[in-house]
């Protein structure tokens, strides 16, 4: 039986595992120390790396890792990824024979430059799980590094234009800051006060908040509702005037660089 499984990493990171116990396949492995130790637990043998974006906390443990096991590396081909195998963009596949597993590959540029998803395809009961890394996050998404606002735009849009029950498996839990944010911007949202309900009952459990669903995201996260009359008019208080989709967008990312 495959499952997804999450790893703890740093204060709030997530590497997510794929298994079916024999054999496992790593996203965003930011250190090898927790991944070492969970695959020693399991007695599970790594069958590959998945990378989506070069920042330490998704890179820092992946030459160890592959070192110890020999493993392929698949990243992003437009960014410097540590002990890279497979350089990997959008229309690519790649298979895992392992898992009897393929993962399409989605260009989501905008948090870093070369930044992708891994994107699970096929008839696996684990088709419909998209790895996004920190581009989309629960409730929120990832900040501006090195892209513009219109690319971090398409490229939440291009997500959200995914299948509603798409499960998002994103690397940081940030959920309930998130969705803090988000009540300041749609104050009236009953499906957002669920959400934050449901959050805090998770958390409180010690329970991930994650994977959420596209679904769930277009209905709650206010960098998918830019065209939403009540965040629009929250902006209008807060002095925007245009009230283009990509200024709305660029208005609510630059208000939670410092919310
Ligand atoms: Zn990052
Ligand atoms: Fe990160």
């Amino acid at each position: 039986m495959l499952k997804i499984i999450p790893i703890s990493a740093f204060k709030d990171n997530y590497i997510w595992a794929l298994h079916d116990r024999q054999h496992t396949v790593v996203v965003d492995p930011g250190d090898a120390e927790p991944v070492l130790a969970w695959l020693d637990a399991h007695q599970s043998s790594l069958a590959a790396i998945l990378c989506t974006h070069h920042h330490n906390d998704h890179t820092g443990g992946i030459c160890e890792l592959a070192q110890v096991y020999n493993v392929p590396v698949y990243g992003p081909r437009n960014e410097i990824i540590p002990c890279l195998s497979h350089a990997v963009s959008e229309g690519d596949s790649v298979e895992i024979a392992e898992l009897n597993l393929s993962l399409k590959v989605l260009d989501i540029s905008g948090h870093t430059g070369g930044h992708i998803a891994y994107l699970i395809s096929g008839s696996t009961v684990l088709a419909g799980s998209v790895f996004c890394g920190d581009t989309l996050f629960g409730c929120g998404c990832g900040r501006l590094f090195e892209g513009t606002a219109k690319q971090l735009h398409h490229s939440l849009q291009r997500l959200a234009q995914l299948p509603d029950d798409t499960r998002v498996y994103c690397a940081h839990e940030y959920t309930e800051a998130n969705i803090r944010f988000a009540l300041a911007c749609e104050p009236v949202n009953a499906q957002l006060k669920q959400r934050q309900v449901d959050a805090r009952a998770l958390r409180a459990k010690g329970q991930p908040t994650l994977p959420s669903t596209i679904s769930l995201e277009k209905s709650t996260n206010p960098f998918l509702r830019c065209t939403e009359k009540e965040i629009i008019s929250t902006l209008h208080k807060r002095g925007l005037t245009d009230n283009s989709e990509l200024a709305v967008f660029t208005a609510l990312r630059e208000w939670k660089n410092h919310f």
